[in-house]
């Protein structure tokens, strides 16, 4: 049985993420953050949520995801490690935040969040020091 409670501190690292590296595609209004127990699944750190385009329309409500994170997983992360499991999933919204995906191929990898991560920590640096 799998267990879902809200997660301040994730929700907290993304805002910090998104309004660094200025991510205007994403709106943090419209993004949750769950943290999950009792998840079967191994060596998954994190997941977006999101739903098809039409249930926006059927629900009359604009587009939003869930990024739950994987307690028995992330948890034991360090910081940085962390802050590159976010910017993984947040790198699934698309630049319109239409409620689809942006996938893999091509696009996220390692390399492009090590990239992503480094403008991150080098952007927080510089505004920290200010
Ligand atoms: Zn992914």
């Amino acid at each position: 049985m799998i267990n879902y409670a809200k997660a301040p501190d994730v929700e907290q690292i993304a805002k910090h993420i998104i309004n660094v590296l200025n991510l205007k595609n994403i709106d943090p209004e419209r993004v949750s953050f769950y943290r999950s127990t009792g998840s079967r699944a191994r060596r998954v750190q994190a997941r977006i949520h999101g739903l098809g385009r039409i249930w926006f329309d059927a629900l009359k409500i604009q587009p939003l995801y869930v990024v739950e994170v994987i307690s028995e997983e992330f948890d034991k992360l360090e910081p940085p490690e962390k802050e590159k499991v976010i910017i993984h999933e947040l790198m699934h919204i698309p630049s319109g935040f239409s409620g689809g995906f942006v996938p893999h191929k091509g696009k996220i990898n390692r390399r492009s969040v090590e990239a992503m991560h480094k403008s991150y920590s080098e952007a927080s640096r510089r505004i920290s020091s200010t």
